[in-house]
Formats: structure tokens, sequence, C-alpha cells
């Protein structure tokens, strides 16, 4: 079978077929409180046809296209981390019989899920994921469980987003591995149609239950001129290249008291971040004292609970916290996971309240490169 295929869109309810009929739930974008978000969707009738997205920092709102395309817009409110990684999962239950207590523990979830519209930064953050909770150290079963399963069927990006800046993040606009299916929608006066690329076997035989044809060199410079123009028309950019050090040999950077003064403290910047995984777990019991719950729940750098030791919280103040959440994502991840912690999908831009901007915080912290050692290697990690 050849690696590279089109289809026509009036073929692409098959894809979902095919899907279903192997077991998946199929989950994709599609539109909900005036908003483009993953959710179960059983046929491609319920993409988000014809609409896209505005963003801007502190600013999402929907926008009817002046085409049908159904892959014309950029990042979702919400990762698909909700579904590797569900916002709250039970843990274990406890049931109190007479004098004796009872342990029920959950079970790992054996669902199939088929992700369908995987843009290429996000699949960086399920890989980024993908080393947080499958390390040689520490496994996170329920995390496994649902991975192991999972179909991805990546979609290339035919736009920048006012917020992102993946191509300085080296994770996009283009997926280049670690999927089943790549699509890359193209849309001319005549003609709708993806280029599908097998990126494994599984995806290859998904592809064989489909009517897809072969593809001609044309058309694939049609979907790779689409992808060079997404690129080259990214407006947000970030230099990497020395970003640990910069940002660890400047932990008292003024900076950080002008971000303090704007950040509410408020989260949404870890909630949407599709690589962000803190957690923290409750308890819960019924009144009646007879039956008890765990839960673990998706938690927050910027809470204070969050950094709430014996004696109090270690990381009292805004500035702590948010100099917190930046230098890890950017400097300390890089240390213990081997990669960045920030895929540039521009989420926290746009969903900050305030629109605080990583892209224009790390340029600040830039403009003055050197400062008095200090008090830092005492605040490093901190
Ligand atoms: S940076 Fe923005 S989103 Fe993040 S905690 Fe501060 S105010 Fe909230
Ligand atoms: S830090 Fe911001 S831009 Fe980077 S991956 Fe997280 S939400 Fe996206």
């Amino acid at each position: 079978m050849d690696t590279t295929l089109k289809l026509k869109i009036n073929n692409l309810p098959q894809l979902f077929a095919a899907l279903q009929s192997r077991g998946y739930t199929t989950v994709g974008p599609t539109l909900r409180d005036e908003a483009i978000v993953y959710d179960r969707i059983d046929s491609a009738d319920e993409l988000p046809i014809g609409w896209t997205d505005e963003q801007a920092p502190a600013t999402y709102r929907l926008k009817k296209r002046d085409d049908n395309a159904y892959f014309g817009f950029n990042a979702t409110p919400q990762s698909w981390k909700r579904y590797l990684y569900p916002p709250q999962r039970k843990l274990f239950s406890i049931k109190k019989n007479g004098k004796s207590l009872e342990l029920l523990e959950e079970k790992d979830s054996n669902v199939k899920y088929a992700f369908i519209g995987v843009r290429s930064c996000e699949l960086n953050a399920i890989m980024v994921q993908d080393k947080v909770f499958n390390s040689n150290e520490y496994k996170d079963d329920s995390y496994n469980s649902i991975r192991k399963n999972l179909f991805i069927a990546a979609v290339n990006c035919t736009q920048a987003g006012e917020t992102c800046f993946c191509v300085s993040m080296k994770t996009g606009p283009k997926a280049r591995s670690s999927f089943d299916l790549a699509l890359t929608e193209v849309l001319t006066e005549n003609e709708h149609y993806f280029v599908v690329e097998i990126g494994s076997e599984n995806g290859a035989s998904i592809m064989a239950q489909v009517d897809a044809a072969a593809v001609n060199e044309n058309e694939i410079e049609e979907a790779d001129k689409i992808i060079r123009q997404t690129e080259s028309t990214m407006k947000r950019s970030m230099e990497t290249a020395d970003l640990p050090e910069l940002l660890s040999e400047n932990l008292e950077h003024p900076h950080w008291d002008e971000v303090a003064k704007r950040c509410l403290t408020c989260g949404n910047c870890t909630m949407v971040c599709p690589t962000c995984f803190c957690s923290t777990v409750e308890d819960v019991t019924d009144l009646a004292g007879q039956n008890a719950e765990r839960f673990r729940r998706w938690d927050s750098c910027f809470t204070m609970d969050f950094s709430k030791v014996a004696g109090g919280s270690f990381r009292i103040s805004p500035k702590s916290r948010y100099r917190q959440w930046l230098t890890h994502k950017l400097s300390s991840w890089v240390e213990q996971f081997g990669t960045s912690g920030c895929v540039g999908c521009g989420r926290c831009i746009t969903w900050c309240p305030v629109g605080i901007d990583i892209t224009a915080e790390v340029q600040a912290i830039r403009g003055v490169e050197t400062q008095s050692e200090g008090s830092f290697g005492q605040q490093k990690g901190v």
C-alpha cells in the first residue's frame, strides 16, 4: 500500500466507520458552548465545518469561515490531556462491613480512543506526557492503559493561530512522527480532499477499509505549500537555544515582580497547558462513615496548597509561583525529562484572563541577561 493517499472529503465518514468497526471511540473537535472543543463525535458531520477561531492574549471567539473547511481553526481551549489523564479519577473506595474494611480498587480503563484532529504541537505534548507518565522510575498505569490503545489521526495546521509559536519550539505545524495517520486538508476552488500520510501498520490497516486513491505529486506539493505558508505566517516566536540557562541564571530578575503585579494566580495556564501534569489527592466520606473514596484531581502550582508543607507554604508570593511555573516549563523540565515542557500551542496566552504572554515574558527577561547572583542559589528550584 502507498504510504500517502488522497481521501476525498465525501469519504471522510468512512474513516470514522472504519475506526468504530474496530471498537474505537472517536473523539474530535466539535462546536459546544461557543467554542471548538474535543468531545466524543460519532460522525464527520459533527466536526466544526466552516468555523474558525480568533485568538489573542485573553481573547477567544468563534468566527464563521467563508469556506467549508473541516479543520480550519487552531488550538482548542482544552487539549487531549483530559482523555489520557482525566481531570478527576477515582483511585479506590473503602467500604465498612461491620468491623472490617473492604478495599475496592478502581480498574484501569480499557477504552480505545481514536483521536481525530491531533495538531502537531499536541502530538508533541502527548510525547512529553509519555515521558512523565512512563519514565523508567515512575509508571502511571491509568495513563498507560489508555495510551497503549490510542489511535492518533493527526491533522497538519493549515493556518497559524495568533498565539501559536510551534515553529520556535520545533513542534509543528507539520506532524513528523508518532501518529497513525496524518491528514492535510486541501480546499481549492474545484476540490476538497485530504492528503493522508500513513504512519503505522494500524493506520495502514484502517485506510485499507476506506476508499482512498493514489495521490499525485501536484497534490502532495499543494499540501506541503499550505504547511509552508502556515509556518511562514506564524507571528509569535521564542528564542530557545540558551533558554534553560537564561532562566536559571535570572531567578531574581526584576521582571518577575512586573509579572506578579498582573498575575491573578488563577492557574488557568496550568489547566489548559497540554503538558502540565500536577495532581493532588482528595478523600471524601459519606456522613454515616460507611464509605470513603479517594480521588486524584488535577492541581496547579499556582495554588497555595500545592506548596504547603509542615510549617506553611513555601511559595507564598505570586512572583514565586509564576516564576516556578515558567522556569519549570522552559528550564528545569529540560533537566528532568530531556525536553522542553512547552510545545508552543499558545493556550496559556489565549486563556490567561489578563493576557500574560509566555513569549513576551521570556523576551523581557532576555532584555537584561546578566543579574547578580544574590540569593539565586537558594532560590533555584523553589
Ligand atoms: S499567568 Fe495568567 S492564567 Fe496563569 S495564573 Fe497568572 S493570571 Fe492565571
Ligand atoms: S506553556 Fe503555554 S504555550 Fe507552552 S505548551 Fe503550555 S499552554 Fe502551550
